[in-house]
């Protein structure tokens, strides 16, 4: 079984759970078990050489019950259709959890972006943007950035389908540069809501943030915002890694400078020297209070999980702790908060910029933000009083709530015809 059949599997078992808890009826289990539509693509690319490159990506929408379509554009040289599929299952609850009025999708193209020149990423993006083009729509399917990723990327995609169109269409893609009808306080969201329910998640259990050790796996969008964010509410970030491997000190590290001065170097933030040399999986096993999973699936399994020492992890990738490793840590006591609430904000603002797109009315940032909190602070407390109600964990009290309103969507939808 290939790891991304792993993470389909996963996403499943998840689903059997609330699914469980719902007393859900089997043939709607079933339809929540497997994306509604899924499009498989392979196209030519004109390298810089001169050469043809085919590349293969995908675009799966999981369920439009409850609205559009919306999820992310993954660029990467592991994905495949299966951890496609589980990425847009993972989006339906996301949307639903957070009240959005969204379904859920996500797409991809098996890619390693930093093989490519600038002009070849774009070529690579136009084409396959083309190539979905039957899938994805303003009213219909909403792609955004995911990892490999950016506002660039998604502004060659509104340019892209526009020129198709023949007007100009913000609404189609979220993540957009501002100038081209982004949203304000879109880059920081995702990391923005993960400190809040990191600060609801402190609440619940006690302690405090002032202060308080935080290690954060990846600095990319996500992780890189959530730790100078976190840093600004007090806490002192102790350790941090990049796809290269990681860097620790007891006393913290600046997050700030790592971020202006070393992302992007070559040897990325381990070229900063005060702080000891880990790699990604010793990183994960460190003292902390709060560990945040911002990079990739499965970093969690049940060979690391009883080595964790963080009271409070909060996920900010998609994935991050696997079924087995979740209940290590919760015999561990280890709180977690899971990804379809913690990560929720990048989404939440997708929606807002979506808004602000089709009414061609556009949001001051302090608007955007505490709408934005608004929505974490509410939805955080909905899982959580879930959790306590059905005597459960989150991420079940989570899927919970997001597979319910799915399902009642549907029941009341009816079936067509
Ligand atoms: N890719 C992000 C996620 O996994 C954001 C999706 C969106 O904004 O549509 O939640």
């Amino acid at each position: 079984m290939s790891q991304h059949t792993d993470v389909l599997e996963m996403a499943r078992r998840q689903l059997a759970v609330a699914a469980e808890y719902l007393e859900l009826d089997a043939g709607l289990h079933e339809v929540l078990s497997r994306p509604q539509r899924a499009l498989i693509v392979r196209f030519p690319v004109v390298l810089d050489s001169g050469e043809v490159q085919v590349f293969e990506g995908y675009r799966v929408q999981h369920n439009s019950a409850r609205g559009p379509t919306k999820g992310g554009i993954r660029f990467h040289p592991d994905v495949d259709l299966d951890e496609t599929s589980a990425l847009a299952m993972w989006m339906t609850w996301k949307c639903a959890v957070a009240n959005i009025p969204y379904g859920g999708a996500k797409g991809s193209v098996r890619v390693d972006t930093k093989q490519l020149s600038k002009r070849e990423l774009e070529k690579l993006t136009r084409r396959y943007i083309t190539e979905i083009n039957v899938m994805v729509g303003e009213r219909s399917d909403i792609p955004a950035p995911d990892i490999g990723t950016n506002a660039q990327v998604m502004a060659w995609i509104m340019d892209t389908l526009s020129m198709q169109a023949g007007y100009t269409m913000p609404g189609v893609v979220t993540g957009k540069p501002i100038e081209l009808g982004g949203s304000e306080g879109r880059v920081e969201a995702t990391g923005r809501g993960v400190v809040v329910t990191a600060q609801e998640a402190a609440k619940t259990l006690g302690i405090s943030l002032t202060g308080a050790k935080v290690i954060v796996q990846g600095f990319g969008n996500v992780g890189a915002t959530a730790a100078k964010i976190i840093e600004e509410e007090g806490a002192t970030v102790v350790g941090i890694s990049d796809a290269i491997g990681g860097i620790y000190n007891p006393n913290g590290l600046p997050v700030r400078e790592l971020f202006t001065r070393y992302a992007g170097r070559e040897g990325g933030i381990r070229e900063y020297k005060d702080a000891e040399q880990v790699t990604n999986e010793q990183l994960l096993e460190l003292p902390c209070d709060v560990l945040i999973p911002a990079a990739i699936a499965a970093q969690i399994t049940s060979e690391n999980a009883d080595k964790i020492k963080a009271k409070l992890i909060v996920e900010g990738a998609n994935g991050p702790c696997t079924p087995d490793a979740d209940n290590i840590l919760s015999d561990k006591g280890v709180f977690v908060v899971p990804d379809i609430l913690a990560n929720a904000g990048g989404v939440v603002v997708s929606y807002f910029e979506w808004v602000q797109d089709l009414q061609n009315f556009f949001w001051e940032e302090n608007e955007v933000n505490n709408r934005l909190e608004r929505i974490m602070r509410n939805s955080y407390a909905a899982v959580e009083a879930t959790m306590r109600s059905h005597k459960t964990d989150m991420r079940t009290a989570a899927l919970i709530i997001g597979v319910k309103r799915v399902a009642d969507a549907t029941i009341r939808r009816g079936i067509f015809p």
